[in-house]
């Protein structure tokens, strides 16, 4: 067995990427160009407060939140 995690969003083993937003551990499949979830681009059942880090971890990139 590998010593990375399982991926929080897919479920499977190799989890070596941690969300930059959500902080989610995920695996290459499930990350995105610029260290972001899936869960978290898809903006699909995002909290409150993911959704204000994800606001300020943007803004910190220079990029637009408002995707
Ligand atoms: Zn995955
Ligand atoms: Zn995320």
């Amino acid at each position: 067995m590998e010593s990375t995690g399982l991926c929080d969003i897919c479920g499977k083993a190799g989890a070596m990427y941690t969300c930059s937003l959500c902080g989610k551990r995920v695996c290459q499949l499930c990350v995105t160009v610029g260290g972001v979830c899936k869960y978290c681009v898809g903006g699909k059942s995002i909290s409150e407060d993911e959704k204000i880090v994800r606001e300020r971890v943007l803004k910190e990139k220079g990029l637009d939140p408002r995707i």
